[in-house]
């Protein structure tokens, strides 16, 4: 894979996480009442035009899926910091605002999601995942991210598991 094809398909991940968390805000205030509906419908738009695959979309819905439910899980106090990270204030290109909307939309179904144990499992290099501080299992090197990334290895020792923090 050449390097140009990589950064393609870097940029198309993350700016379908992105679209995701945009459309399924959208649903929410359509009235849509769970985050499995919400989702659905978004990539189900967002696949309909062919801009992107059926596979594509679910993949990156699960990453949507994953940063939610990890969000879901913190007490309202923590998970207030969490938004507040992911505000358009504080990234220039304000291309947060899908994500704090849907945090926001979705607070109620938050809630109820962090009611389910629900296995979360390793960060790991080329997922794409909300701003936040994976740290390296192998090495416990830290990497800050201020705006949605696909996960690259850990700089200082190469490997491909994190855990992740705010
Ligand atoms: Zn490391």
């Amino acid at each position: 894979m050449s390097e140009n094809t990589q950064k393609s398909e870097e940029h198309e991940d993350v700016s379908l996480y992105q679209k995701l968390a945009d459309r399924a805000a959208e649903a929410f205030q359509g009235g849509r009442r769970s985050l499995d509906e919400a989702l659905k419908k978004a990539g189900e738009e967002l696949t309909s035009g062919g801009e992107y695959t059926r596979e594509q979309a679910e993949k990156v819905g699960e990453f949507l899926r994953r940063d939610i439910g990890e969000v879901g899980k913190k007490a309202r106090q923590a998970r207030d910091s969490v938004i507040e990270a992911v505000e358009p204030h504080r990234v220039a290109a304000g291309v947060q605002s899908g994500l704090s909307k849907l945090l926001r939309s979705a607070a109620d179904v938050l809630t109820e999601i962090a009611g389910k144990s629900e296995q979360i499992l390793d960060f790991k290099t080329g997922e794409v995942t909300s701003p936040g501080t994976l740290t390296c299992k192998e090495c416990g090197k830290e990497m800050h991210f201020k705006t949605t990334v696909k996960i690259p290895p850990c700089p200082h020792c190469h490997k491909t598991k994190f855990r992740k923090s705010y």
